[in-house]
């Protein structure tokens, strides 16, 4: 394997451009080369066993090397392994998908439209809310109010309704008609106020933007229930219900972000369960089918879906691949091992509590790191230079990035958000494989603060 790793490093630094990578600095490191996965474990080349406690990109939430999902896939290769839904037809494996989304979606949400990935789902709502307020005969109602840190996707759509700026900065995004609010983190922007007042007042800014831009214009609200790629920014628990009230009072569409919190991420079926809000829309994609095959979908609530379907005539969008028979198979097959395995509740009920607890437990006392906290199986910490002053370290991002090195060098995957660490492990995880993989973590974030902060030895 080891003259093999050469060879495909050579091949990869020569001819693969990576997704979000300065792909000068990676060449001359040479990626690591993934081979093979198994539950909560992944094999690299070099034949090294490591925990993934990311799930990919967050999505593998059923686990690795499920064979009866290989199964399934392969027959309906065989069977119809492609035909469209654009022009009069449909196949049954989008049908019965469709059906099985209504069934786990909480009650008014019977419509799904289809795409291929997160960013195409934010892509596909923002062009669905616009054409909804024009089929409903309020078409100045086009401007659609995100978030700073927010993460929607890649697209030119998905990168300027997030609010990463490192990402507007490359091709003058964001678009026309797309704007953002203040991040609810109570950390960082919450000082002399209790959480519950901050996330008021968090709630309210949106309210501020919607005034400024003027109500009339604006169509819609996107959040993720839990900021996740910003670094698991948890919004204290009177938020949602707040941008709930106010997207109401102003007649404006509230749109949930579910690529990371849905499909039981969180221990609900979706992160807008935890906060007891009801979103006119959710998009989705990732966990739909744990990242075994491209597939994500918009769930369109009752309102937006009557006003299409009376009002819309033709939606002139869609992908060669909305509702792709196999995709759509695979994820049918996925979200009903979710249900009918138990998954999603032992998450609610068991693995998710421990977790918890046990995380709190791991990292609450260690000098630098602070805002402990997560729910399901999604958190995260903040490494921080003095708990007591609440002070960040200079150069955000900096110390995140040496901290995560060493995970990566322990054969541990965790993620740095600018200096949050976050983790988000397959929804299948032990409670014994818990233990393991924040034991790991643990010894890592010990060297970090011995070498790293306090520069000892190694
Ligand atoms: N929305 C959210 C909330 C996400 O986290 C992501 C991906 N991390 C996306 C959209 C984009 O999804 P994709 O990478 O599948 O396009």
């Amino acid at each position: 394997m080891k003259q093999n790793t050469e060879a495909w490093r050579a091949l990869d630094a020569a001819h693969h451009l990576h997704p979000f990578s300065d792909t000068k600095g990676l060449n001359a490191q040479g990626a690591r080369v993934i081979t093979r996965a198994e539950g909560i474990y992944l094999w690299d080349s070099e034949g090294n066993q490591i925990i993934d406690g990311m799930a990919g990109l967050w999505c593998v939430n059923i686990g690795y090397g499920r064979k009866d999902l290989a199964e399934v896939a392969k027959r309906q290769m065989e069977e119809l392994a492609y035909y469209n839904t654009f022009f009069k037809t449909t196949n049954p494996q989008v049908a019965e998908l469709s059906k099985l989304l209504a069934e786990v979606a909480p009650d008014g949400f019977e419509h799904v439209f289809y795409t291929n990935s997160g960013s195409e789902s934010v892509d596909t709502m923002i062009r669905m809310v616009r054409h909804y307020w024009s089929s409903v005969g309020k078409p100045e109602k086009k401007v659609l109010i995100g978030r700073w840190n927010g993460y929607h996707g890649s697209t030119i759509g998905g990168a300027s309704m997030g609010g990463m700026t490192y990402m507007h900065e490359q091709g003058d995004l964001p678009i026309p008609g797309i704007v953002h609010v203040e991040q609810p983190w109570y950390y960082k922007h919450g000082k002399d106020m209790t959480p519950e007042e901050f996330g008021l007042a968090a709630a309210r800014w949106i309210e501020d933007k919607i005034l400024e831009v003027g109500a009339d214009k604006v169509a819609a609200f996107v959040g993720e229930p839990i900021q996740g790629a910003g670094g698991v920014i948890i919004p204290p628990a009177t938020y949602w219900p707040e941008v709930e009230r106010i997207c109401r009072k102003h007649d404006i569409l509230m749109v949930c972000d579910e690529v990371i919190c849905g499909f039981g991420r969180t221990g609900q079926w979706f992160g807008h369960e935890l906060y007891g809000v009801k979103p006119d829309l959710f998009t989705t994609a990732k966990g739909l089918s744990s990242g075994y095959l491209p597939i994500g979908a918009v769930f369109v609530g009752e309102r937006v879906a009557q006003g299409l379907i009376e009002h819309g005539g033709d939606f002139n969008h869609g992908f060669t691949y909305s509702g792709h028979p196999v995709c759509c198979a695979v994820a049918r097959a996925n979200v009903t091992a979710l249900r009918d395995e138990g998954i999603v509740a032992r998450v609610r009920e068991e693995t998710g509590p421990y977790m918890q607890a046990k995380w709190r437990e791991t990292f609450g006392q260690f000098e630098h790191i602070d805002d402990v906290r997560g729910v399901g199986l999604i958190q995260a910490f903040t490494l921080v230079k003095d708990k007591q002053k609440r002070a960040l370290f200079d150069n955000w991002g900096t110390m995140g990035l040496a901290c995560r090195d060493i995970f990566f060098r322990e054969n541990l995957i965790m993620r740095a958000c600018g200096d949050h660490i976050v983790a988000a492990p397959p929804l299948v995880i032990s409670k014994p494989e818990i233990d393991e993989m924040l034991g790991r973590a643990a010894r890592c974030v010990e060297e970090f603060e011995r070498v790293v902060v306090r520069g000892q030895p190694g």
